[in-house]
């Protein structure tokens, strides 16, 4: 089950830890009205919400159609519920979002069991707003990580729910993915001033400055200059830098 804290007023993190690292998602109570961004990687990780959400309309929106991001939907009352996501992510759960429950299920009989996948009832193209009364949520397409990747902002908070668009220490970087638009998507982000809060789904919690680093890592591979990391890594964050080198075909 995932560990919820409060983060700013109406808005909820809650954290799960992964075999390999953590993931997070939010929870934005409006009036009468709630958000869930990523419902994460098991039905029990939402148990933490629900009485927070008993008496309100939900809205659970994904980040991106990755596993560990939306395997927890069946937990949330979804029958009642909007779930929003990008047209690419919707076209995941018809390729490969089955594909890798099955594989886990596979690998693993037992812990996956309860998972129901719960695909977007809508989508949109670029962006689209959620009003929730004393807050609105916008979510924006900003593919790079995957095709389907968003953002979401909340202005009334100065919060950017990152996703898997940036993390620390680093992003997961896919062969052959759009690295100019990635970084154009950041530096975006990065340049405005209303942004105070940067949540990444993966990482530290923090500021602009999560978004700069990301810039930085992005362009190195882009420029076939990767940038030196200091400090110490996980296994997971190891392989995954030697692996991102690959991808973009930089040569260590
Ligand atoms: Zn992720």
């Amino acid at each position: 089950m995932s560990i919820l804290r409060a983060l700013d007023q109406d808005v909820w993190i809650a954290e799960v830890a992964l075999r390999e690292y953590d993931v997070r998602g939010a929870l934005l109570l409006g009036d009468g009205r709630a958000l869930v961004w990523d419902s994460l990687s098991h039905p029990r990780d939402m148990r933490p919400y629900l009485e927070l959400i008993a008496d309100v309309d939900l809205v659970v929106a994904y980040s991106h159609a990755d596993w560990d991001h939306i395997w927890g939907t069946a937990g949330l009352p979804h029958e009642r519920t909007i779930v929003l996501g990008h047209r690419a992510c919707l076209e995941r759960f018809s390729t490969d979002v089955p594909v890798t429950l099955d594989q886990m299920q596979a690998a693993e009989p037992g812990p996956w069991d309860d998972v129901r996948l719960v695909a977007p009832t809508q989508v949109f193209e670029d962006e689209t707003t959620v009003e929730l009364g004393s807050m609105s949520v916008t979510i924006h397409h900003l593919p790079g990580h995957t095709p389907d990747c968003c953002v979401a902002f909340v202005p009334e908070r100065g919060l950017l729910l990152a996703g898997d668009t940036a993390e620390t220490p680093f992003p997961v970087v896919p062969e052959g993915c759009p690295l100019a638009g990635w970084i154009a998507g950041l530096e975006r982000w990065a340049a405005d001033e209303r942004v105070q809060t940067v949540v990444p789904a993966h990482g530290a919690v923090g500021g602009r400055e999560i978004l700069q680093s990301n810039i930085r890592y992005l362009q190195g591979l882009r420029d076939g200059r990767p940038v030196e990391i200091t400090g110490p890594l996980t296994d997971f964050y190891r392989a995954t830098h030697e692996a991102n080198l690959r991808a973009a075909g930089v040569r260590e």
